[in-house]
């Protein structure tokens, strides 16, 4: 094939200075290329220099909270950030009331006396609890939003009341009007009504856009991946909705949305149309990531390891000059590896 301008591979390529010959270095400023930085692979870094990792608070485990008041860790020995998650889970559950148990009795004096299932149905109710465990009732409302160094009503939070020849002292654990008990009251009040709120409601609904918002991105990643492992083209001549062939990356697109109901939800027309996340832009963008995440791969594998470039350049039928890389190593698992990787040397690819 004639061709337009005649160059030689060695053109193509940018000679390394070492010590030896650091003067002997030629350029080849005519027909720049960019330079592979794939020489040796990183070492392992030192231990400090990795960047500072956050690690989240421990998320509590819902299943193994013991419903029974006399097993439960206080609350205060939960992690801040835990503490309203266990409040919602044991308000959902209600307090500990079984009314099903064979109480036992105990001597007190001449008379046995025992807990009275009753109890559960008087004014105390909303808060009584009782412990199987412990034989023992506590207070539910202040177990969960007593304030911290408040006086009264700790035998009901902490130990619990077992005392049943003086039962007049469960009715007094609710006390005055600025009673502990009737704060804690108040506590759970507010609690209850901040679901709610105008702060809960926006709080939730950005929780809803982060969720599909990572569906969504999570959908365009596999189908740009999926296309640039086959080496298809991704862009159609017409990419409007009424077109007959939108071009492979939003056809694939579709194909998923069709198959999953969670993409079907939040891709193409179910997506804002200001975050569809199917533009040339965001295409490049998440290319440019699988090329930096496959780089990275490779230098690992690598692992400091020798290897091999060949390369070779063609032009193509309209005469724009073409070129391949492969990288040739052996990697730890003594598999021989082969990657290749094309370049265009003037127009992209
Ligand atoms: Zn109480």
């Amino acid at each position: 094939m004639k061709r337009s301008n005649t160059r030689d591979i060695s053109s193509f390529f940018t000679k390394k200075p070492t010590t030896e010959n650091a003067s002997q270095v030629q350029t080849s400023e005519e027909n720049p290329i960019p330079e592979i930085n794939i020489t040796r692979a990183p070492q392992p870094s030192a231990q400090g220099s990795s960047p500072s990792v956050t690690i989240p608070p421990p998320v509590v485990d819902i299943v193994k909270l013991s419903h029974d008041p006399g097993k439960r860790k206080k609350l205060i020995d939960f992690h801040p950030n835990e503490r309203d998650l266990v409040r919602r889970m044991y308000i959902q559950r209600g307090p500990c009331q079984p009314v099903d148990h064979v109480f036992p009795k105990t001597l007190f004096g001449t008379k046995e006396r025992r807990f009275n299932v009753k109890w559960f149905d008087s004014s105390w109710g909303p808060w009584l609890e009782y412990s199987v465990f412990k034989d023992a009732v506590f207070c539910f409302i202040c177990y969960l939003f007593k304030a911290e160094n408040t006086a009264g009503g700790d035998a009901f939070v902490s130990e619990g009341f077992k005392a049943w020849n003086r039962i007049e002292t469960i009715g007094d654990h609710v006390g005055k009007h600025t009673s502990s008990h009737n704060n804690a009251v108040i506590a759970m009040e507010l609690f209850t009504k901040q679901k709610g709120s105008i702060v809960t409601a926006l709080s939730k609904q950005t929780d809803e856009i982060m969720s599909a918002y990572r569906k969504r991105l999570e959908a365009s990643i596999t189908a740009i991946r999926w296309l640039l492992l086959q080496g298809l083209p991704f862009r159609g001549h017409d990419e409007s909705e009424n077109s007959m062939n939108r071009g492979n990356f939003i056809s694939l697109l579709a194909l998923l949305s069709e198959h999953d109901p969670e993409y079907s939800k939040v891709v193409l027309k179910m997506a804002p149309g200001n975050c569809q996340l199917i533009s040339p832009i965001v295409q490049k963008d998440i290319i440019n990531a699988c090329a930096k995440e496959t780089t990275k791969a490779i230098l690992e594998e690598l692992n400091g390891g020798f290897f091999a470039i060949l390369a070779d350049e063609s032009a193509d039928i309209s005469d724009k000059e073409q070129m391949a890389l492969c990288l040739r190593y052996v990697n730890v698992r003594s598999e021989f590896n082969d990657h290749q990787k094309l370049d265009s040397t003037d127009q992209d690819c």
